[in-house]
């Protein structure tokens, strides 16, 4: 016997191993007494000495290989047993390592085998099988191929058969459960020992409160409960959830003190698993398990320590939680663009193809068997979004190499030589003494004259405008201030009729000019008493349009005001009067006058007549910077429990529908304490309203015009609220399965009081944010073909600071497409003689917006040959935005983008001289104009559609493809392309590139096969950007070619055009988490 360093060769332990080892090597020739002798004196020394245990189990010491030989050989039960004491004397110390040296030792398969040889003994040694299970059930833990061991070698019946010979002998009964919890953790030994009643019988052994043989009991539910993960076990056990939910109320009532948590976790466990299958949810409502978890739950809400019962219960409770429908009929947009070309088979075909009467917001049969696996931590999808994508790499090398073939001939790029004048512009004729008369911006002429009110839920208008023609003198009525405050009359100055140049000439005379000036309760033409009443200006004539307002806010179309609510109405019109901050004089671009002649121009499929006082009145920027908001504990915990109550409790429930777009009103109910909602304006989008509690609110979303999905983007206005309430709000439509309100965003919100009195800006609000799945469902339709889906509730609550205010709630701030044209009309005036500024209109949208296209240089120094050389030779910058209309930071990067360009900084100087900047500020225009998430009006994502963009569908894509096309051909691609968008999972401003390199070493592509010379230039860009901007972070950077992006502008415009500096630029919608804008760290906690 080898002994190591240290170790005595003289001790009495070590020499009678050396006496076994002996024997072993003897075999069956010897008496088994000796060994008999033997082995009793090393279990005496072993209980008696603990350095004897050290001794054997030392390392270097071949005492283990001696006992398992002797094991191995001897035929003596006696010997046997002797060592499975010393076994179980050995391995109940010293944590994992000797257990680990008896397992790699072959421990394990020499104690199975003698399980089956005791098993032919009949009856089988009682004292024996305890002993070799205790070892078992010490071994099996720690040796990953316990379970499969075990059924190779036949032993898992034996256990069982044992057990179910043993229910009375709790001795024996406990050594042996451990073991067959054990087995029970493999998948193919758990169905097996279903088959053969171990379900059954862990229900014989599992029982109410006793404070006996709670050991016992805890092993059982752990050993039921992995059984349980089978769903033919799970369907075994259906019958017995009644019993759990029995036994589960039982500890709960008499663990008063709080030990067995374990024990009702243990229950709660095996509950969790039954529900997995839809018989088992099934079996859990008809008991009554919902009332039952959410009351215990209730009630251990105040101990800490209890959360993980509260959670597990939470989870199953939601998982069983009955399915509700969205409260709409249709998950169509309400509105619908009909196209002039719709292309088979595209997505168009499609939602509008299907067959009449076919339900598309749920499943007809709602079949699916398996509950979605969840975990019970809050941030359950932060893994999966980590390691998403990549599968989704380009492997197809050719796809990755520069596309060849120029499809189109350049007669037909000819045409867009006239976006390019900077390029052949001689300036001949231009005066450089006056400069501003040389380039001429393209003037875009107002389209139609449509009433235009600045909107306030109290003043719907009608859904079809036209219908009620404006009428007056003044040819764009000022915005009327029908906002009803009650006691306040804000309203605007009429002094800009017909001519908006004069007013803002002299900045510094608008502080004394009366921007806002006592005009009267507005008149309502035919409704009511005439008008006239409560001093109207004559000049503001109101159009007709609100009459049909207020009679829907009145509780339906065509009832008629009675003359106590023209008394009212006529009393709240004499208050005082309030000043509006003219944001012209705190915002360089912004001008509430020019807004409103520009939004006349504004095409929106449902017509909109409203403008939202956001958009009109302008954001100024608070001073102090935005934080993240610190989660509180529980909080989605609380939210959950809440939808549970509406189960529990439906009578509290009052399900009342107060806004609707899908009804002709919108308005379904007079003010009865309720919200008043609309989000009848450009960008708006909030499609439903139902009051379910007091003071909450389900909100549904509108699908992308042509589109049945693409939920995030919300914009809505909302009135009549009670200050001091807090509100809550679910948006219960939402798709992506997680959002960074989970990790601190805020929704944004705009108080038109505040906006008086002098705050006119977006802030970041709410309380008791998150995101978590809900029990709406979501048809197959809806979710990609996948059936059992659900939606995510985004829920924030509000306490309103102000009586009679009118607040809007926006997903970002918004940026419409009329913001984006009053900012480049406000541009022009930042121009200077050494300025090159051009306009041009691109092309129409489908909507009848045109999609503006900037061109941003200097001048020439003059006009001799060296100049205009350098001036036509200077290198193309090539910058596009929006094409989401969701992410209105890319609008708001992109008009400081603008207004640095145009500034007087001498960077921009020198930029301007060495460069010609290209812009597309707003690629997709339809889509911000009518409160799209993603797409535009053709139903797509036009960010997919650069590879063979249609003129038909997709005019502003294709368009700008052709510009880009056109600059390759005259051997002009620009030195950068950049597409601005935002991002709303990850934080900090960051780059997509291209690769070539970068995207073979992410693939199984041999690096041989390919040869990968590349020039490095496609980093520069974004290495510079992360050393001067702050908010830019070069580990979030990819240059990664992945397939699911091979139609994006960015992959497009790199392989077609060939540009190497081709990039999507995303903005965080949320904040920074590193360098000077990092927000403060908030505490998740999970709960
Ligand atoms: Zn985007």
């Amino acid at each position: 016997m080898t002994t190591e360093k240290g170790i005595p060769s003289n001790s009495r332990v070590l020499m009678l191993f050396g006496q076994l080892e002996k024997l072993n090597r003897e075999s069956m020739l010897v008496d088994p007494e000796i060994a008999r002798q033997i082995t009793a004196k090393v279990l005496h020394l072993i209980q008696t000495q603990e350095k004897t245990r050290k001794e054997i189990m030392s390392k270097g010491s071949s005492g283990m290989e001696v006992i398992l030989a002797t094991l191995e050989n001897t035929q003596d039960l006696q010997t046997i047993l002797n060592i499975l004491y010393i076994l179980n004397e050995l391995l109940t110390v010293g944590g994992g390592r000797r257990i680990g040296v008896f397992v790699s030792k072959g421990g394990t398969g020499i104690l199975l085998q003698l399980v089956i040889r005791a098993s032919k003994e009949s009856p089988p040694s009682e004292e024996f099988m305890l002993q070799l299970h205790s070892v078992l059930a010490k071994v099996g833990p720690k040796d990953r191929k316990f379970g499969v061991k075990a059924r190779l070698n036949g032993a898992l019946n034996v256990t069982v058969n044992l057990l179910k010979q043993n229910l009375q002998n709790h001795k024996l009964l406990l050594p042996c459960l451990l073991v067959l919890q054990v087995y029970s953790s493999n998948t193919v030994n758990a169905v097996s020992l279903g088959k053969n009643g171990v379900v059954e019988l862990m229900f014989k052994i599992i029982g109410p409160y006793s404070k006996k043989n709670t050991s016992l009991l805890k092993v059982s539910l752990d050993t039921l409960g992995a059984l349980l993960k089978s769903k033919t076990n799970a369907q075994r056990a259906v019958v017995h959830v009644p019993v759990l939910l029995y036994i589960y109320q039982d500890w709960h009532r008499n663990d008063t003190r709080h030990r067995h948590i374990l024990i009702r976790k243990g229950i709660l466990g095996c509950l969790k698993n039954i529900t997995n299958i839809k018989l088992g949810r099934k079996a859990f409502i008809d008991a009554d398990g919902m009332r039952i978890l959410y009351n215990t739950s209730n009630e251990c809400l105040p101990v800490r320590t209890l959360d993980p019962l509260i959670n597990t219960s939470s989870l199953i409770m939601r998982k069983c939680f009955p399915k509700n429908r969205l409260p709409l009929s249709t998950i169509k947009s309400v509105f619908h663009h009909q196209l002039l070309c719709v292309p088979a088979g595209g997505p168009v075909a499609q939602l509008y193809n299907q067959p009449l009467g076919v339900d598309d917001v749920v499943d007809e049969s709602d079949n699916y068997e398996d509950a979605e696996a969840e975990n019970d931590t809050e941030n359950e999808m932060e893994e999966k979004d980590r390691h998403a994508g990549n599968d989704d790499v380009e492997t197809d090398i050719n796809k990755l190499r520069p596309k060849e073939t120029h499809s189109r001939p350049f007669e037909e790029l000819k045409i867009y030589e006239r976006f390019f004048m900077e390029l052949s512009e001689d300036f001949q004729v231009f005066n450089f003494d006056n400069p501003k008369r040389g380039v001429t911006a393209t003037p875009a002429a107002p389209k139609s004259h449509r009433p235009i009110i600045v909107p306030t839920t109290q003043a719907l208008p009608p859904k079809n405008p036209t219908a009620a023609p404006l009428q007056g003198e003044c040819p764009h009525p000022a915005p009327v201030p029908a906002l009803d405050l009650d006691t306040i009359n804000i309203t605007k100055d009429q002094d800009g009729c017909g001519d908006h140049t004069h007013s803002r000439s002299h900045p510094g005379a608008g502080l004394e000019q009366e921007l806002v000036q006592g005009l009267e309760r507005v008149a309502l033409d035919g409704a009511g008493p005439q008008a006239g009443g409560g001093g109207v200006n004559k000049h503001n004539r109101q159009p007709p349009i609100l009459a049909g307002g207020v009679a829907a806010r009145l509780g339906g179309e065509g009832e008629e005001m009675s003359a106590e609510d023209w008394a009212e109405e006529e009393e709240s019109g004499e208050g005082a009067v309030l000043h509006v901050p003219d944001t012209a004089l705190l915002l360089p671009l912004h001008d509430p006058d020019l807004y409103v002649e520009m939004v006349k121009s504004t095409r929106s499929v449902p017509q909109f007549s409203e403008v939202a006082y956001p958009d009109y009145l302008g954001h100024v920027a608070p001073t102090s910077r935005e934080h993240i908001l610190e989660r509180v504990y529980g909080v989605q915990r609380t939210k959950i429990f809440q939808d549970i109550e509406r189960l529990i409790h439906p009578n509290d429930i009052l399900d009342k529908v107060v806004y609707d777009l899908d009804i002709q009103s919108c308005t379904v109910v007079d003010g009865g304490g309720s919200l008043k909602f609309n989000s009848q304006f450009e960008s708006g989008n909030l499609r439903k309203a139902v009051q379910v509690r007091k003071f909450e609110y389900d909100l549904v979303l509108n699908s992308d015009i042509n589109s049945n999905h693409y939920h995030q983007w919300f914009y809505f206005e909302v009135s009549g609220m009670r200050v001091g309430s807090p509100y809550r709000f679910n948006i219960i439509n939402c798709e992506k399965s997680n959002s960074q309100f989970n990790y601190g965003m805020q929704v944004l919100m705009y108080s038109v009081q505040e906006a008086i009195s002098g705050r006119p800006r977006w802030v970041r609000t709410g309380t008791d944010i998150c995101y978590y799945k809900n029990h709406f469902s979501r048809s197959s339709i809806a979710a990609g073909g996948q059936k059992g889906k659900s939606y995510y509730t985004m829920t924030f609550s509000m306490t309103f600071n102000h009586k009679d205010d009118v607040c809007y709630f926006a997903y970002h701030y918004p940026y419409t497409y009329t913001t984006l044209k009053m900012h480049l009309q406000k541009l022009e005036a930042l121009r200077t003689p050494q300025t090159y500024l051009r306009k041009d209109v691109l092309c129409e949208t489908l909507g009848g917006n045109s999609c503006p296209l900037l061109t941003i240089t200097a001048m020439p120094e003059s006009t001799s040959n060296d100049q205009i050389c350098q001036f036509r030779n200077r290198p193309l910058v090539f910058l596009s935005s929006r094409v989401h209309p969701g992410e209105t930071n890319a609008s708001w990067v992109m008009k400081g983008t603008l207004e640095f360009l145009m500034g007087s900084s001498p960077l921009a100087h020198s930029l301007r001289e060495a460069y010609i900047f290209k812009i597309v500020p707003m690629l997709n225009p339809d889509g911000v104009v009518n409160g799209n998430h993603r797409c535009s009006l053709s139903g797509e994502d036009l960010n997919r559609q650069w590879q063979n963009p249609s003129p038909e569908l997709h005019p502003t894509i294709y368009h700008t493809k052709s510009l880009l096309q056109y600059l390759a051909a005259i051997q002009r691609a620009p030195l950068v392309f950049c597409d601005y968008h935002g991002h709303s999972r990850k934080k900090n401003v960051f780059m997509y590139g291209c690769s070539l390199k970068e995207t073979v070493w992410e693939t199984n592509i041999s690096a041989t096969s390919c040869e990968l010379h590349e020039d490095l230039g496609y980093r520069t860009l974004p290495k510079i950007l992360s050393q001067m901007a702050p908010a830019f972070s070069m580990a979030s950077c990819s240059f990664v070619v992945e397939r699911s992006k091979e139609a994006t502008a960015r992959v497009v415009v790199w392989r077609e055009i060939g540009v190497k500096r081709s990039y999507t630029m995303e903005s965080t919608l949320c904040g920074c988490d590193q360098g000077k804008y990092k927000q403060p760290e908030y505490v998740l906690v999970g709960g």
